[in-house]
């Protein structure tokens, strides 16, 4: 087979980088290790940038988001007992919206089908080779058979734990990295929402998060420790334990339920440099990791296919190859101020076990400062409702 470019993974990046280079001529095809039920079952992230629904809407692919989605104009932080509202729309002219990246996935696999354009699901031990010379190629298997897939460049937009971040030699890539000492039990729940926007809860006991999918289904999170297990964790208690970080008005407005999905999820800032190795470009959680606290991850997921599909364009409409050769820095240089907000929400908002009372105070001194200063208010929004690409 051969493509102009073979896309590996079929998340949000791989998904909408193939409709952005669809939209523009530039023929792909996707390979996905998993099956698309288990791609849609995933429950991640819930929360998007205007310019991630702009890009939707770009792909002919954010009707359903416009139909479905709850536009927020700000968030409330919950600390001291009370809580205080952000309005980022007041701060900078811009929303957030809350649809969930299952929705997000779906429309962009719809979109894609209705395109006739080529995926391969179930693709199993996807090799990127040759991406340093000028014949970068894929080899996959699939029932059985071995197949391989000529192309100009490859797009590794396979996540985290993806193969091709792997396959650079280790001399040619640097990363960065902190690992936070909790993670967060999340669940997911058919009630609806404690209150329209999102609650960010700093506590003693440590942090909580009342986030939502819908108006009838809502996600809630407590810091745990990251040794706990959800076994550790019935339903009885998750719901006592995020009463007891909430603010009174809260917990007699919260409709708690079953849960239908329930998990913990480690915390973790990386990034790798550069994020182009020849023919090769990485773009998402291939690349860079940030804790979802700041919910960016599939924003900036988001605004790297963006960036790369510009890049790609340029290359095939514009014979120049000075978009790909500048990619990385400019990919990069948007990531780490992503990387810098998550950090310094997760610092500001979590119980560290080393922070003390000192730390404890420190954090509240910020956080009333933040809601007291509009200039802090300001920088606090800028950066939620997501940076100019
Ligand atoms: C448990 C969890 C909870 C999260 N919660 C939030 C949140 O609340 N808010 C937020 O903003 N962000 C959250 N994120 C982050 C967000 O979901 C990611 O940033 C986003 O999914 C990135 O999209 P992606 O397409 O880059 O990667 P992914 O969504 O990881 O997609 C990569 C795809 O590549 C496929 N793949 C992997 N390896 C191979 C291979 N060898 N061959 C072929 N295919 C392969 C995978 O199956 C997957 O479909 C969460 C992430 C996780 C893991």
């Amino acid at each position: 087979m051969r493509t102009k470019v073979a896309i590996i993974g079929a998340g949000p990046a791989g998904l909408l980088l193939g409709q952005l280079l669809h939209a523009a001529g530039i023929d792909n095809v996707i390979l996905e290790r998993q099956t698309p039920d288990y791609v849609l079952g995933r429950i991640r992230a819930g929360l998007l940038e205007e310019g991630t629904v702009k890009l939707l809407d770009e792909v002919g692919a954010g009707a359903r988001a416009h139909r479905e989605g709850l536009v927020h104009d700000g968030i409330e932080l919950a600390f001291g007992g009370e809580r205080h509202r952000i309005d980022m729309k007041a701060a900078t002219g811009k929303t957030v919206m809350i649809y969930g990246q299952t929705e997000v996935t779906l429309d962009l696999m719809n979109a894609r089908k209705a395109a006739g354009l080529t995926s391969v699901y179930e693709a199993s031990d996807v090799e990127p080779q040759g991406f340093d010379g000028d014949h970068p190629r894929v080899t996959y298997r699939k029932d059985g058979i071995t197949h391989e897939i000529d192309c100009d460049f490859i797009a590794g937009c396979d996540g985290f734990h993806g193969i091709s971040r792997a396959s650079v030699k280790p001399e040619a890539i640097r990363t960065f990295e902190r690992i936070y000492p909790f993670g967060w039990l999340g669940i997911l729940s058919e009630t609806p929402p404690v209150s329209h926007e999102l609650i960010y809860s700093n506590h003693a006991r440590g942090f909580a998060l009342c986030t939502m999918r819908s108006t009838h289904r809502s996600r809630y999170y407590v810091q745990c420790p990251l040794d706990d297990h959800i076994e550790q964790w019935p339903d009885a208690r998750f719901w006592d334990e995020l009463k007891r970080r909430l603010d009174q008005k809260a917990v007699d407005n919260l409709v708690t339920g079953p849960s239908i999905e329930k998990s913990i999820a480690p915390l973790r800032s990386f990034v790798a440099e550069p994020m182009r190795f020849g023919r090769m470009l990485l773009a998402g959680d291939a690349a860079h990791i940030v804790p979802p606290t700041g919910a960016k991850g599939l924003n900036l997921a988001v605004s790297d296919v963006h960036y790369l599909s510009r890049s790609l364009r340029e290359y095939y409409d514009e014979k120049s190859s000075a978009g790909i050769d500048g990619y990385s820095a400019q990919a990069l240089s948007r990531v780490w101020k992503a990387v810098r907000f998550s950090w310094w929400m997760t610092s500001m908002l979590h119980k560290f076990p080393d922070q003390g009372e000192f730390g404890a105070r420190i954090q509240l001194a910020e956080l009333d400062y933040l809601v007291s200063s509009k200039a802090a208010t300001t920088s606090l929004s800028e950066n939620y409702v997501g940076l100019p690409y």
